[in-house]
């Protein structure tokens, strides 16, 4: 099965397939406090608000990043 990751801030989820990642380095240019390949996890999503997540994960190139609004779990958006 495709392999996903999820981060939160508590109000949006973060969901990163690694499968999928060109490691074009977009999102860690656009928002280096979320996304740092050296630390652990790497991305550390309550260090945005939820408005600059979504608007990174649109610019992911390769589908990779996805979100979830936490109070709709059905629902996985680019
Ligand atoms: S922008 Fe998307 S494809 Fe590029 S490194 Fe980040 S997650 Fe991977």
């Amino acid at each position: 099965m495709e392999k996903k990751i999820e981060y939160t801030n508590g109000e949006v989820t973060v969901i990163w397939r690694p499968e999928i990642c060109q490691h074009s380095g977009i999102c860690v240019r656009t928002l280096p406090q979320v996304y740092n390949p050296n630390e652990r996890p790497w991305v550390k999503p309550q260090n945005a608000t939820t408005e600059q997540l979504i608007a990174q994960i649109k610019m992911c190139p390769s589908g990779a990043l996805r979100y979830r609004m936490n109070n709709e779990p059905e629902q996985e958006s680019i």
